[in-house]
């Protein structure tokens, strides 16, 4: 099959299975399509072949991952959580730095690094050392003029203001774990002793005063599968949204052929209400989308901004994982996974097992006859592994998931391109806005490459992050002096 259709009022969008490029066209050219013609397929790049990566590039990544596996402690007991076994290593600070070291030398032309030091516990527990991780990233980014950017998921219980002051003046950016409303959060995300977090966490939300970088990570399960309440709840909080969705393990609630229809269900709900929205001037919701690293979210910047992907991650390629025993892991939900063992603290990366992680990556050939390819990547590696045991397995529940987002997504496009120009221009830049987020900013470059300029990285992105008036008089200074 070469194409695939969706209806879209009296017309019908072809989707290119060859590279899963689209057209909107209308009846009478889909006549002459079915009888004739590939003409019209040809003209609009639908049989192009993308040109694929075939041998592993490190230069290939932009950005790259830095995942600290600081502890495994967690002060929650969440009932979809995969770490069933938490040990009491820590990780200390001279070992991080090595990792973060490490990495950057492994990847001297990357543009930024991103350090996570969330681990796979709950990294508020050990305050101390992630502010020494955060001031040191600080250090490093002077030290090699480019961003070293420290950031976190945390569960929000800890978030007291004092923990959030000690976190910013350490430069760290941080996400909050929250599934929605009480009742949704609360069945899933307990303490120990059985009792919901939601009160605790809401609290410390509501105490932060200044929550424009504040993203929620939501995990989609079976108990918050209503979407829309939780984007109309969280929204009022967070300026990002990500939601999730956790395939079903031995029970734990999660994505599975029983309830994979109401969830794709949820998810027409959701789309449809973020057109009402949209299309009313409220961009709110679309953004919070953009912002975060939503699944659905993820799948209209692809589309809308023709992104055409050749892995779904950057796993042991572009992102690396420090477990505390030393040990360096493809990413950090891969920790204790044999199969994604990648290397040592002390032996560095073995280039074998990168190898044959690229080779999983990239060979996707499960893939060629889904439309959705380009824009879906291929399963995740933890997915596959606790579903089948293997790295390399589709699932074809999320498979039935991904194909809907990818529709919906094109469905979005298409609706508000068709309905309001100026509105989707306006969600076009937003798309590009994030995606400059992830290369290296340029007009600092242009700034802090100023033989007058006598500032370091951090003092110079400083005055741009908090005055880009006071950066602009410093830059033409600079460049006309
Ligand atoms: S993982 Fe599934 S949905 Fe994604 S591209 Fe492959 S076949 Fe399609
Ligand atoms: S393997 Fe899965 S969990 Fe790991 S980075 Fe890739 S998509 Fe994420």
């Amino acid at each position: 099959m070469i194409y695939e259709t969706i209806d879209f009022n009296d017309k019908k969008i072809l989707v290119s299975v060859i590279n899963g490029n689209q057209i909107l066209i209308d009846q009478n050219q889909y006549q002459k399509l079915l009888v004739s013609s590939l003409d019209i397929l040809k003209e609009n790049h639908m049989l192009d072949n993308i040109r694929e990566l075939r041998i592993y590039d490190p230069n290939f990544f932009k950005v790259v991952y830095i995942s600290l596996h600081t502890s495994s402690q967690c002060n929650m007991a969440c009932t979809y959580c995969f770490k069933k076994m938490r040990d009491k290593t820590q990780m200390n600070i001279v070992v991080a730095k090595r990792f973060v070291d490490d990495i950057i030398k492994l990847h001297p032309n990357a543009e930024k690094y991103i350090v996570d030091p969330t681990g796979s516990g709950e990294p508020l527990l050990d305050l101390d050392l992630i502010c020494d991780i955060g001031d040191y990233c600080k250090q490093k980014s002077d030290e090699i003029r480019k961003e070293v950017l420290p950031m976190l998921v945390t569960n929000g219980t800890l978030l007291t203001s004092d923990a959030v002051d000690r976190l910013r003046k350490a430069g760290i950016l941080f996400g909050v774990s929250i599934d929605g409303i009480k009742k949704a959060h609360d069945s899933s995300r307990i303490y120990y002793n059985g009792l919901g977090t939601h009160r605790t966490i809401l609290k410390n939300i509501k105490n932060i005063k200044d929550r424009t970088l504040l993203g929620a990570a939501v995990t989609l399960t079976d108990s918050n599968k209503d979407l829309v309440q939780t984007m109309k709840y969280l929204n009022k909080y967070f300026p990002a949204i990500s939601v999730k969705p956790v395939r079903s393990l031995n029970g734990n609630g999660g994505i599975c052929e029983d309830n994979i229809k109401e969830i794709k269900e949820q998810y027409s709900k959701l789309c449809s209400f973020l057109v009402k929205k949209t299309l009313g001037g409220d961009l709110s919701y679309i953004s919070a989308l953009l912002n975060g690293d939503d699944y659905l979210g993820k799948f209209i910047l692809r589309i809308i901004l023709n992104q055409k992907i050749q892995t779904r991650c950057d796993a042991g390629l572009g992102r690396y994982s420090l477990a505390a025993d030393r040990k360096i892991y493809t990413c950090p939900a891969a920790i204790d996974i044999k199969e994604l063992e990648i290397g040592s603290l002390e032996t560095g990366i073995d280039i074998q097992k990168q190898q044959g992680v690229w080779k999983v990556l990239s060979d996707r050939s499960k893939c060629d006859q889904c439309i959705a390819k380009f824009v879906c990547g291929g399963e995740c590696m933890i997915t596959s592994y606790y579903a089948h045991g293997k790295i390399d397995e589709m699932d074809s529940v999320m498979c039935d998931l991904k194909r809907h987002l990818f529709k919906l997504a094109i469905k979005f496009k298409y609706i508000i391109s068709s309905q309001n120009e100026c509105i989707y221009r306006a969600i076009m830049n937003g798309c590009i806005e994030k995606m400059n987020r992830f290369s290296e900013d340029k007009e600092l470059k242009e700034a802090l490459d100023n033989p007058l300029n006598h500032y370091s990285f951090t003092e110079l992105k400083k005055i741009k992050d908090t005055s880009k008036e006071n950066f602009m008089k410093l830059k033409s200074v600079s460049t006309t002096k």
